[in-house]
């Protein structure tokens, strides 16, 4: 179970994206709950993968590329620099995937006729 705040970045050999199918840079897992139809906070965690053709042109990814394109090798001395801009990333990443659930959400609730 991974706590509330922590996300698990993965740098080494991180999945395709799930958009285009390309090679993803950077992989990050964050725990995500929401409310299912019955109100019930269902805990869950997401995973979003750093895409250089998809996320170009959003400021938290592009910033992240470029740190990509500067630093071949991440140094030690540039982890914090890193980790700043990768919980910038993942701080959109995570509130456009609530905004997704929650619009499959409403969706759901049509369908069944709730709305
Ligand atoms: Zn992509």
């Amino acid at each position: 179970m991974i706590d509330e705040d922590e996300i698990v970045l993965q740098l080494a050999d991180p999945p395709d994206c799930a958009r285009c199918g390309g090679a993803g840079l950077l992989s990050a897992r964050f725990s995500h709950s929401w409310k299912n139809a019955r109100g019930k906070e269902v805990p869950g965690i997401r995973e979003a993968t750093l895409c250089p053709v998809c996320d170009r042109g959003e400021p938290t990814a592009d910033r992240l590329l470029t740190f990509f394109a500067v630093h071949e090798a991440l140094d030690s001395s540039e982890l914090e620099a890193f980790n700043s801009l990768a919980a910038a990333w993942v701080a959109v990443a995570r509130a456009r995937q609530v905004n997704q659930q929650q619009l499959d959400n409403e969706y759901e609730r049509c369908r069944n006729g709730d709305l």
